[in-house]
């Protein structure tokens, strides 16, 4: 689920880091810094002295699971966790390139890196905890294990803790480093499933309308100047000023909703890859100008959910992150919840950073509701209004204290000086979504 351009991501010793990214519309570059100002190479040296010093011969190639501080792009060290490695290519018997997890940092930060990175001295004496990883692959939750098994590329068989924690194993590497779409140079975060012929290509072209990729750049060229696409497939459901919505039926559009999803999973870390596509119904935010409809980010959408589920996955593509895309993306979900005359919720998990975009979401919305009202309202008749669940209507009330038990019933505060700090608190909204541009009939199943 979502990768957003709100908050800032965790590390997962549970510091804050703030990723900037910044883009010139070529190149995306992160630095990272600890929310509280605290430098985390002052983390890596306190670690790098508790280790223990073993520099010896034969240690190299490094085993997988190794323990080891590593250079990064800030120049400090860091401790990582070697993932894989790679013999590589015209080189000697020692020459391997080592898949590295930085412990500290958010996986999307996973990369390939060079011998002389990592300080060998720094070589921790045990190599990865077996029974430790053993024991997180078994504790998966039955929802995960079918998203494992939807994300598996044959899908058909049921899935063993072996095979499990071996998919797991395979999908820790990222396998494509950056993507060419439209005008910008993407670089990736995360493992995706394209299909095995594209496995050693490190960059791929795709055209930015039908989204079909490609290995080669004169393959992409050539396919321009066929492509008849200026926008994604499907029905324009809103337009407001630059900014369009296009609603694709997966079933009636299936490879351009399996492209999708094959892009989308280099951004998204617990994506479910559906390859049943089906079943959903993607909803595509573009910006648009006199050379078509660019892609700026998309939620997908189950067409019939008995968990009244109204959003399944939510991507800003990182060029267009920071802008409020993602906030718009979600009050849209809302939106059409609210022409269905249901509530909807997000499917779960959340994303640490999709659940601080609801809950800023939520905030907003119910608290300028009872700026308006005062406290003259019920949780049902707010849940009505806005389309959003009623507990998750009272949890939020709930987690802002504004919620009292007077005479064993819930009173909603609605002081206007208390509702104006939390909306304060709870930044600005993003771009608004404009209702009166939305032209949308609920989906119904055709005969
Ligand atoms: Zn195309």
């Amino acid at each position: 689920m979502g990768s957003m351009d709100g908050p800032t991501p965790t590390t997962e010793n549970g510091r804050t880091a703030r990723t900037n990214t910044t883009c010139n519309g070529n190149k995306q570059q992160q630095k990272i810094q600890s929310d509280d100002g605290f430098d985390l190479s002052v983390v890596a040296a306190d670690k790098e002295n508790e280790v223990f010093r073993k520099g010896k011969p034969g240690l190299l190639p490094l085993e997988v699971g190794t323990r080891v501080m590593c250079r990064w792009r800030d120049g400090k060290f860091h401790p990582v966790k070697v993932i894989e490695r790679r013999k590589m290519v015209s080189a000697g018997p020692n020459d391997y390139e080592y898949y590295v997890h930085y412990t500290e940092f958010n996986r999307r930060l996973d990369e390939w890196v060079k011998l002389e990175q990592l300080d060998l001295d720094s070589v921790e004496a045990d190599v990865d905890e077996k029974v430790e990883d053993k024991a997180t692959s078994l504790k998966m939750t039955r929802h995960q294990k079918r998203k494992i098994d939807e994300t598996h590329v044959e899908g058909h068989e049921e899935l063993d803790a072996a095979s499990l924690r071996e998919h797991e194993e395979f999908t820790k590497v990222k396998n494509i480093a950056t993507i060419e779409l439209g005008r910008y140079e993407i670089e990736t975060w995360y493992f995706s499933p394209f299909p095995p012929e594209y496995n050693d290509s490190l960059k791929l072209y795709f055209c930015e309308f039908c989204l079909n990729f490609m290995k080669r750049k004169e393959q992409l060229q050539r396919h321009m100047r066929k492509c008849d696409l200026k926008h994604p497939p499907g029905d324009e459901i809103y337009r407001s000023g630059t900014l369009s919505m296009f609603e694709v039926d997966g079933k009636k559009n299936k490879v351009y909703g399996q492209n999708l999803c094959y892009l989308a999973k280099l951004f998204l870390d617990h994506k479910t890859l559906y390859y049943d596509v089906d079943l959903f119904l993607f909803y595509v935010l573009c910006e648009c100008d006199d050379r078509g409809c660019h892609m700026v980010g998309y939620f997908s959408k189950e067409k019939h959910s008995e968990e009244s589920y109204n959003l399944a996955c939510i991507l800003t593509l990182p060029p267009y992150q920071r802008k409020g895309y993602g906030k718009f993306l979600i009050a849209f979900s809302y939106e059409l919840s609210k022409k269905e005359g249901k509530v909807g919720t997000p499917e779960r998990p959340l994303s640490d950073l999709g659940m601080l975009s609801y809950k800023g979401y939520w905030t907003r919305v119910l608290l300028e509701i009872l700026k308006k009202h005062k406290s003259n309202i019920s949780i049902k008749e707010l849940s009505d209004m806005t389309a959003i669940k009623a507990d998750e209507i009272l949890s939020t009330l709930q987690s802002l204290e504004l919620i009292q038990y007077r005479k064993g019933q819930h009173a909603i505060c609605a002081d206007p000086k208390v509702l104006d700090r939390h909306l304060k608190a709870a930044g600005r909204g993003g771009l608004e979504v404009d209702v009166s541009k939305l032209i949308w009939t609920p989906y119904k199943e055709q005969g």
